[in-house]
């Protein structure tokens, strides 16, 4: 897409900080870091989001991440990881090419994880009757 961010990366025509690329992913250093390390791995070819994720490119995805986790882990002394991925305006997505975030975790680092709240038994059938209306 001409004017996507990201596949601008991809194509090399806006530079970044890359970590690794396979046949079909990139992995760059995000230019606005949670933390030290925080990394995008996006595919090269646009999707908009992982409903649009093919799935033929799952295999690859995994082992591309675990790669890029691995290197991440070693090199900057970290255990801990938030492997994300935002999907539409209400999630909190803000570049429309798929991407997943990958951001490195320590103690006391002062993030949080997102706040939840306990559902009755009666809540949780009725959702789930909801979902599975659907499956
Ligand atoms: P989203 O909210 O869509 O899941 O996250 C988009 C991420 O892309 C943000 O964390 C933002 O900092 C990062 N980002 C946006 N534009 C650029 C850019 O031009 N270069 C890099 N490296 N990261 C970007
Ligand atoms: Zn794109």
């Amino acid at each position: 897409m001409s004017d996507c961010i990201f596949c601008k990366i991809a194509a090399g025509d806006v530079p970044c900080e890359k970590i690794s690329e396979s046949e079909n992913f990139l992995a760059f250093l995000d230019i606005s870091p949670t933390n030290p390390g925080h990394t995008l791995i996006i595919p090269k070819k646009h999707v908009r989001d992982f409903t649009e994720f093919p799935e033929r490119l799952g295999e690859e995805w995994f082992s591309f991440s675990k790669k890029v986790i691995e290197a991440i882990k070693k090199g900057l002394g970290v255990t801990d990881f938030n492997l994300g991925m935002n999907n539409g305006r209400f999630a909190g997505q803000i570049v429309f090419h798929q991407h997943t975030h990958l951001i490195p975790r320590k103690e006391k680092d002062g993030l949080e994880v997102w706040s939840s709240k306990p559902a009755t038994p009666k809540e949780l059938a009725e959702i789930q009757k909801q979902i599975l209306s659907y499956l």
